[in-house]
């Protein structure tokens, strides 16, 4: 089974990001980056369903230079190849041309089933996924914790409020990526030394077809980022027992926070 995998890499989220000068994108000179999260449990999955039914697992990426640290540590983990459309056209995309750019990648990678991450954690778009189904015109199903092949047709479990839904499409199809799917294994010494040879292929909008001018247009612009607002500082309830803690906390909510 041909699976690939769409990874995207993010900073890190113990990293510290600072708005750039600009207003509209993050300073990503100091900052570390590695697998957006829903991402390796997408690795992780290729990689038991390539265990267990054979084939190959490609990761595909757009992104800067850099995404190339991120893919060897996926093929280190144990996928098979590597390949990452970079291009400065590719500034300014937003998700539907993210979309546009894998789906015409995709036209030259064979595969059964792509597995994405139901959202990025940089951006939170959660779109990337379904739309390259929507450009593939193959089935999707999101956010998925559990999933079998069966006869050529892949069974995916997708929790939802008090219960879970059973839901099954033909292959190839493209499913995403939801916590408890997995646990992502580390990549093992022999499985860094091994993804250095590793194919990994850089190509831009052109080698895949692509007109950068249009490829890259979007139909979205971000016009601001923000902090989210200060925390006010937090009061601390004084007392020599718990009745004059209550009544003490009972006329901070009352008073201050005017809620009782
Ligand atoms: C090099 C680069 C430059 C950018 N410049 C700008 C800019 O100037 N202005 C702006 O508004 N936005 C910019 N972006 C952000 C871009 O718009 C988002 O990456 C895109 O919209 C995807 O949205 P998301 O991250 O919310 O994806 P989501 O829809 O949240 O991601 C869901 C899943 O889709 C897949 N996926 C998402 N992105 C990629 C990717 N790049 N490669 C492979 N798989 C992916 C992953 O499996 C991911 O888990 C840039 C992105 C890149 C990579």
């Amino acid at each position: 089974m041909n699976i690939v995998v769409l990874l995207k890499q993010v900073p890190s989220t113990e990293s510290f990001v600072e708005i750039a000068d600009d207003g509209v994108s993050i300073k990503t000179d100091d900052i570390k980056m590695v697998i957006n999260p829903y991402d390796e449990f997408a690795v992780e999955e290729g990689i038991r369903l390539k265990e267990a039914h054979g084939g190959s697992v490609t990761i595909l990426s757009v992104g800067r230079e850099k995404t190339t640290e991120s893919i060897r540590t996926a093929l280190a983990m144990g996928a098979d190849s590597g390949v990452l459309i970079q291009d400065p056209a590719i500034e300014g995309c937003d998700s539907l041309g993210i979309a546009r750019i894998l789906a015409a990648a995709l036209k030259e990678i064979p595969f059964d089933l792509i597995i994405a991450g139901q959202r990025a954690v940089d951006d939170d778009g959660f779109q990337v996924g379904v739309a390259v189904a929507e450009y593939l015109k193959i089935p999707h199903v999101s956010m998925v914790i559990k999933e079998e092949i069966i006869d050529g047709k892949i069974r995916c479990h997708r929790t939802v409020e008090g219960g879970t839904v059973i839901l099954e499409a033909p292959l190839p199809a493209l499913f995403t990526t939801q916590r408890g799917l997995n646990e992502p294994r580390y990549a093992s010494l022999p499985g860094i030394m091994k993804a250095k040879k590793k194919p990994l292929d850089i190509k831009t909008l052109a080698d895949i077809g692509l007109d950068a001018e249009k490829a890259g247009k979007p139909m979205t612009r971000i016009i601001a980022m923000k902090y989210p607002p200060e925390r006010e500082e937090g009061i601390i309830i004084e007392g020599d027992s718990a009745q004059a803690k209550a009544a003490a906390l009972v006329k901070v909510l009352h008073e201050k926070a005017k809620i009782i």
